[in-house]
């Protein structure tokens, strides 16, 4: 096989596979690499760490870019403060997947948190990032009210007797260990463990790329929750523009909370950020049709 990495300490280009995989062959990003730090084969997938001119420290999982030192900072305040803000009073909070620890760090910046549970399947993933990109945890990992589980996360929410006010779904795309967190299964057995007036968000890929991600998402959870939506964001090193992060909840309200309410829980919060804002937070629900019309595919009756 047509080797997609410089072997460890080697230098070269990193060639993403995304769309091989998806859709598009022939089309595609890669990264100049200054150095490979990790690249090995766990129990659960291919993990490679590689050094970059432009984006710092960049982690790979089965061909696919899931984090840049260099961007990173978007998708997980997006996916973190977004709902938080939304929901204002999020004390336990369950995160699935989310190995490299970027959103650990973000969700524990709210001082509402009690307790932040991280299950994430691949126990290499977690050990890597701390070892070579350990700005991604930024420490989070030795919070106190962190609690980091190896294991899949369809297995803890379908054994979980605990309750959350919020879970964040930061998987992988619906291949390899990551499928199953993309099932109705899943889903139902989130909406279980949730507390009343608790909202679930899930990593929902490049709709420009992956359309038919946005049609089965809307599908499934639009069988399980009263509300369901879509917001968007732009990851550089995401390609393929707007990437989407699905919302559902029981409690529509959540979704319609007015700026000027975020303004005052986002100036309490007390905390810096680069990408999120509340005018981002409100603007983010505003999908252009494109992606708008595959979500509304997807809540047609079937
Ligand atoms: N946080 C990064 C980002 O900015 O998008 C990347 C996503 S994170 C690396 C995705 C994680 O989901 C991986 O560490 C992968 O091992 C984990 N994962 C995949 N399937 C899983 C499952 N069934 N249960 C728990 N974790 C899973």
């Amino acid at each position: 096989m047509k080797r997609r990495s410089p072997p460890a300490g080697g230098s070269g280009w990193y060639q993403e596979r995304l769309h091989t995989h998806f859709t598009k062959k022939g089309y595609g990003q890669r990264f100049e690499v200054v150095r490979t730090i990790v690249a090995k084969r766990t129990p659960f997938q291919e993990l490679v760490i590689f050094e970059t001119r432009h984006f710092g420290r960049v982690l790979a999982l089965d061909g696919i870019i899931q984090t840049t030192e260099a961007d990173e900072f978007v998708y997980h305040e997006m996916m973190t403060h977004l709902p938080l803000f939304a929901h204002g009073r999020v004390r336990d909070l369950l995160i699935i997947g989310a190995g490299d620890g970027g959103i650990l760090r973000e969700s524990l910046r709210h001082r509402s948190v009690r307790r932040a549970v991280m299950v994430e399947i691949d126990g290499d993933v977690v050990e890597e990032c701390t070892r070579h990109m350990p700005g991604l945890n930024g420490g989070a990992f030795k919070d106190p009210r962190a609690e980091v589980i190896i294991g899949d996360g369809i297995d803890y929410v379908r054994k979980a007797k605990r309750k959350f006010d919020a879970i964040l779904v930061d998987s992988t795309d619906p291949i390899g260990p990551g499928e199953v967190l993309f099932t109705d299964e899943f889903y139902r057995n989130c909406r279980r463990i949730l507390k009343k007036g608790g909202l679930i968000v899930t990593q929902n890929g490049v709709p420009f790329f992956q359309p038919e991600e946005v049609v089965t998402t809307r599908r499934r959870l639009g069988g399980i929750f009263k509300d369901v939506t879509f917001y968007y964001l732009v990851v550089p090193t995401y390609i393929g523009g707007m990437m989407t992060l699905a919302w559902a909840s029981d409690a529509p309200g959540l979704r319609r909370v007015s700026r000027r309410v975020l303004e005052r829980r986002f100036k309490a919060a007390g905390f810096k950020t680069r990408y999120y804002t509340p005018g981002i937070h409100v603007g983010a629900f505003e999908l252009p049709p494109f992606i708008a019309e595959l979500a509304a595919k997807g809540a047609e009756r079937k």
